[in-house]
């Protein structure tokens, strides 16, 4: 299960639906991974900057 901050709940680990990783261009072209989803409880759009390191293990 993929979770991020709903910032319209104000609720942490609000479950995503429709998660999926997409990847962004960063400074000096360095490719940054990021979750992006909807809140499961309001619909609110949301994201979540996933770390260079982990970005493996992100289903
Ligand atoms: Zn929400």
């Amino acid at each position: 299960m993929n979770t991020a901050y709903c910032v319209k709940c104000r609720q942490k680990d609000r479950e995503m639906k429709d998660a999926r990783e997409v990847a962004m261009k960063g400074k000096g072209g360095q490719e940054r991974r990021a979750m992006t989803g909807t809140c499961s409880v309001c619909g609110t759009k949301m994201f979540k900057i996933l770390g260079k390191a982990d970005a493996k293990k992100a289903a």
